[in-house]
């Protein structure tokens, strides 16, 4: 009995672990055939300043629109291209893509481009970013670099080393999805980063939960304290918008002002706030 049990538990078991295998090498495939056709996009979500209302930058972020299987997301794309090596020629497509774009848009606001930890294990990031912003001419202070934590805590002397030559290029640092990590204050202690922000599972609760408005306000104070930029992400309703604006957030991302937009409708929506400004 035992042994029939075992059998059928594996007959089970495999076909699965199989399938997952195939559709795995099938995403690996078709991700590698969508980078290098241009199958990928980038949608612009913008930053707001909570003072002044102005667009302070836009972040890229990457969609896929596969030809039969329809949207796929980010989060299944990009751990396929970082478990293949795919990350380093997806991110200096999106890297060249964001900077090119940014050089169209009125006002000259930040380009924030996410850079996927295992883009600094190539060595060469500093050298793509140098001859990125050469070949378009984007000012290096106009762009962002938004990392997460675990790039610092791996606190090995080439990431260091890498992170101060990308500085020395004048290019600005955001901590992303901060307080997700297991350590995040100390991802704080070694290296200054400009601007810090303030993952979005704590805007969601922030009304609901005590604990995430508590840190919610001792991250704005850490950022008025080390004078470096707040944002949060995610920000979905008013009643949120007022709690963060109370707390002294610095700079405010979410579909309550604005879902990502498609690279092309960019250069309008600048516009049309322009003139809001300067009609104001
Ligand atoms: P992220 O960098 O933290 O980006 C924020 C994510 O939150 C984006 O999801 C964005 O569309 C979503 N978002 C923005 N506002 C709201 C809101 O109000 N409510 C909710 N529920 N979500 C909101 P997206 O585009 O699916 O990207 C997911 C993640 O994939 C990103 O998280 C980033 O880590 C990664 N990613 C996206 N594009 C790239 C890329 O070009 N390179 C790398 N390395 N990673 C990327
Ligand atoms: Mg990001
Ligand atoms: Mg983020
Ligand atoms: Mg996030």
């Amino acid at each position: 009995a035992a042994k029939a049990e075992g059998g059928r538990r594996v007959r089970v078991f495999e076909p699965d672990m199989e399938e997952r295998q195939h559709q795995r090498r099938w995403l690996e495939r078709e991700l590698k055939l969508a980078i290098e056709s241009g199958q990928i996009a980038l949608h612009y979500q913008p930053l707001f300043d909570l003072t002044t209302n102005a667009v302070t930058g836009l972040e890229a972020l990457a969609r896929w629109h596969h030809p039969e299987r329809g949207w796929i997301s980010p989060g299944e794309f990009i751990p396929v291209a970082e478990a293949t090596g795919l990350i380093d020629a997806l991110g200096a497509y999106v890297l060249r893509t964001a900077c090119t774009d940014a050089m169209d848009w009125p006002g000259h606001p930040r380009v924030a481009v996410n850079i996927s930890p295992m883009q600094f294990r190539s060595g060469d990031l500093d050298q793509l970013v140098e001859q990125v912003l050469r070949a378009t001419r984007l000012p290096s202070r106009r762009l962002e670099l938004e990392i997460t934590e675990s790039v610092i805590l791996s606190q090995d002397r080439a990431t260091y080393d890498m992170l101060t030559r990308l500085r020395r290029l004048g290019v600005r640092f955001s901590m992303d999805d901060f307080g997700t990590g297991y350590s995040s204050l100390s991802s704080l202690n070694g290296f200054r980063f400009d601007k810090i922000k303030l993952d979005q599972s704590f805007v969601r609760n922030l009304l609901e939960k005590d604990e995430a408005a508590a840190i919610v306000h001792v991250v704005a104070e850490l950022g008025r304290t080390l004078r470096i930029t707040t944002t949060a992400e995610g920000v979905e309703t008013p009643e949120q918008l007022a709690r963060l604006r109370a707390s002294g957030f610095s700079e405010v991302q979410g579909y309550l002002l604005s879902r990502p937009l498609p690279a092309a409708a960019v250069p309008r929506f600048l516009l049309a706030r322009n003139d809001l400004i300067a009609a104001a």
